[in-house]
């Protein structure tokens, strides 16, 4: 398991406002008190300079939900690793689920972006997960070691440096959670995955998510290799994102 400490990302994905952002984020900080694991929360591009302003100085660190392949130029509508930086940006969500479903990201797009975000000094948070069929179809780890294979194989031993987040797709925003023994199994699978690739795995985050809240949060976080989590919906609401910090911190 990954050394320092769980690491908590909020994705807001396309939510919020000026007004809602100040709010939400400011009844974060001031319930932060008693959290002592890492905090970041991946807002909409434009909202950035926002947060940035709102969180400096604080504990808590910020995060894009994508970022180009690209490093500049005619790519429009596309937002750069150094347009990130910019805003002190330190994570950036590759290879969402909603991405590649409805944005047509491949494995190999994927792959790509982590690269980008590595060259361009952005931590990639690469999403991995099966579909409900492909759960059913007893495709699970088949599924996850293609995803994460393809990014391994673009990167090499710059691997080390990302982090993964292992998302079933059945399990986001449906209200299912995946067990803690489902969530474990293919934690390990990851892991080993890593393991062979560099020897600086165990360096490697490997939250989970998919519909964590503050009931869950506890027994999903116990798990030897989820080393933290992502989390949607529950991270919109100040008191329930605040709960599974407290469950991180424990
Ligand atoms: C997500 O979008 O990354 C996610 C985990 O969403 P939710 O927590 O709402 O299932």
């Amino acid at each position: 398991m990954s050394m320092s400490g769980k690491l908590m990302v909020g994705n807001w994905k396309m939510n919020g406002s000026l007004a809602a952002n100040a709010s939400l984020l400011s009844d974060i900080l001031s319930g932060m008190g008693r959290v002592s694991c890492r905090v970041a929360v991946c807002l909409p591009a434009p909202y950035l300079a926002q947060a940035q302003s709102l969180l400096a100085g604080s504990a808590v660190e910020l995060g894009a939900q994508d970022v180009s392949a690209h490093e500049s130029g005619a790519y429009t509508g596309e937002v750069s690793c150094a347009m990130l930086r910019d805003f002190a940006v330190r994570y950036a969500i590759v290879g969402h689920s909603e991405r590649r479903q409805y944005h047509g990201e491949t494995d190999a797009t994927v792959a790509h972006k982590t690269q980008r975000a590595l060259a361009g000094g952005i931590t990639p948070i690469v999403c991995v997960g099966e579909s409900l069929a492909e759960r059913e179809a007893g495709q699970t780890e088949a599924v996850v070691k293609r995803q994460l294979a393809t990014v391994i194989h673009t990167n090499g031993h710059c691997i080390s440096e990302i982090v993964v987040a292992y998302e079933p797709v059945w399990a986001i925003g449906t209200g299912l959670t995946a067990t803690p023994e489902q969530v474990q199994s293919v934690h390990a699978v990851l892991r080993a995955q890593l393991l062979a690739a560099t020897a600086h795995a165990e360096r490697v985050s490997i939250l989970y998510g998919g519909s964590m809240n503050a009931a869950n949060a506890a027994s999903l976080l116990d798990q030897p290799d989820v080393d933290g989590g992502l989390i949607g919906g529950a991270s919109l609401k100040a008191a329930d994102f605040l709960s599974i910090l407290k469950a991180a911190s424990r």
